[in-house]
């Protein structure tokens, strides 16, 4: 077991001032790292350095930042390994998804941001009666703070930390203290890429505690949340004793809408890989299936025997389709929602029941028959659990899509170019795929309505985010009367 320093605070390892904390794989149940998690002190201590670093590194020039960042991307590339291996340690996600998603998922959208660091110009326009010039300034907001989840931990500290140095911003982040190992790797790196000290830094902590600290911290300019919605909610309230602007990432109830024209087994396959991915621990997850009518019977059959084909098990397997979840509790939580489901008379059609043996692992399960009031229906479960519904025509399908509070994703699947325009224009989530479920760019912005947040990560739109937009008009004629005076004095 590997005895780590929690933080990362002005370019090199401290340890949190508060307890020590063992990290497990959820797989096996083993402790992996014992780390210090960090107090509201390691929190102060964080947010002076991204304070003092943030002048300089806000005026350094768009080449120089992304010329950092183009060297952070060859050096993660350098260490996939290294990667990949405490990613699956740490969450039990399969070696499979971690090589073939999070991190070269990463390493693109730390280019995208190397790039974006060069697009940060405002846009100018001669005005008010040929006399001024107007000049948009885009500068950045200053001292970010972030606090992450769990489920995609190096994919989310890349998101956060990523366009936060493009923008010019300094960073105190807060990686799930179940998860932090890789975004304590990727700070290190960032350091040895050129990163000045004290512009990224991590802090290892509980939510109640460095949470609580940086999201009610008067030095933050910017905090940004990933999480879930109740979470979220509590970081808004907390950053609004200091009126501080936060952008929200939360949870999901992705609908997957089946009209009756549909290629059923495109929507099949679709089915399984959007609503299993990441053991179902995604956000973006499609986890109610609204089927037509007349292709529920065989969609339901389909996808059942397609669950059962999935391999569950050791993740380092590369045989293996999906690990565990993270953490056991969470894995139990899980189960007790299906437990409710069924004893309220939804069919478990497949899954349903914890197999035997250690670590947190939850099969593919399928959940036929559910009523819209069921909480399975409404309430987001984040593991492996499809639900599937009937729906009665195209109004029909489309009510019950935006029958959630969450709008963060959603597909629809059919042949008619019509349905699918009308689809995406009436279901009211932050993407709606046509015909896939799932698939994201550095270049489109990740981001939803209602409960599912504001704000986008990813894409030139997560950089309005992390920047301030400045008017600056200046006179071009060099004489003391303008011709706007004349309103003021004849
Ligand atoms: P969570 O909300 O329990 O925790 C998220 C983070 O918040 C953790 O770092 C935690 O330590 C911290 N935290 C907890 N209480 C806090 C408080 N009072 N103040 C400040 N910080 C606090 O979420 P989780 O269980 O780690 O992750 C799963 C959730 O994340 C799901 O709801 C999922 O939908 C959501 N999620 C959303 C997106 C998105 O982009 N919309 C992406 C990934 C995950």
């Amino acid at each position: 077991m590997a005895n780590i320093p929690g933080c990362w605070i002005g370019g090199r390892s401290v340890d949190g001032s508060g307890d020590r904390y063992e990290i497990d794989d959820p797989a096996t149940g083993a402790v992996v790292a014992d780390v210090g998690l960090a107090t509201a002190e390691d929190v102060d201590s964080a947010l002076a350095h991204a304070r003092s670093a943030f002048p300089a590194w806000s005026t350094a020039t768009p080449a120089h930042r992304s010329t950092v960042l183009m060297e952070l991307a060859r050096l993660v590339a350098a260490d996939v390994d290294g990667f990949v291996s405490e990613e699956v340690t740490q969450t039990g996600k399969s070696t499979r998804l971690a090589t073939e998603f999070d991190v070269p998922g990463s390493i693109d959208n730390i280019e995208f941001f190397a790039g974006a660091a060069r697009h940060l110009d405002g846009k100018a326009a001669a005005e008010y009666s040929g006399e001024h010039t107007s000049v948009i300034r885009r500068d950045a907001v200053g001292v970010v703070g972030s606090i992450t989840p769990w489920n995609y931990p190096l994919q989310m500290a890349v998101w956060k930390a990523m366009l936060a140095l493009a923008a010019g911003c300094s960073i105190v982040l807060k990686p799930s203290e179940l998860t932090p190992l890789t975004t304590l790797r990727l700070a290190r790196l960032a350091t040895e890429a050129g990163v000045p000290d004290g512009v990224f830094n991590v802090v290892t902590g509980t939510g109640v505690d460095a949470g609580v600290a940086l999201s009610s911290h008067g030095g933050v300019d910017l905090m940004t949340f990933t999480g879930s919605t109740p979470v979220g909610r509590r970081v808004m309230a907390q950053a609004a004793a200091h009126g501080t602007r936060v952008q929200l990432e939360l949870g999901g109830k992705a609908p997957l809408v089946v009209f009756d024209d549909a290629d059923l087994d495109a929507a099949i396959h679709g089915a399984v890989a959007g609503s299993l991915i990441n053991g179902g621990q995604d956000c973006t997850a499609a986890t109610r299936a609204i089927v037509a009518e007349s292709l529920y019977d065989d969609f339901v059959a389909g996808v059942a025997e397609l669950m059962g084909r999935v391999v569950m098990g050791d993740p380092t397997d590369p045989a293996t389709d999906m690990g565990s979840l993270i953490p056991v509790a969470h894995r139990d939580r899980v189960a007790a929602m299906v437990d409710r489901a069924r004893d309220a008379g939804a069919r478990v059609v497949t899954g349903g029941r914890i197999p035997e043996g250690r670590g947190a692992f939850y099969p593919p399960t399928l959940i036929a028959d559910v009523g819209e009031q069921d909480e399975i229906y409404r309430d987001e479960v984040f593991g492996p659990v499809l639900t599937v519904s009937k729906h009665h025509g195209d109004d029909d399908a489309i009510r019950r899509a935006n029958d959630t509070e969450f709008g963060l994703a959603a597909s629809a699947w059919t042949k008619d170019v019509y349905r699918a325009g009308r689809a995406a224009r009436e279901i009211a989530a932050g993407c709606v795929w046509i015909n896939d479920h799932i698939p994201i760019i550095s270049e489109m912005p990740h981001g939803g309505f209602g409960a599912s947040g504001f704000g986008k990560d990813m894409s030139s739109y997560s950089l309005d985010e992390y920047l301030t937009v400045k008017h600056v008009m200046t006179d071009i004629t060099g004489v003391a009367r303008k011709s706007w005076h004349r309103t003021v004095f004849a």
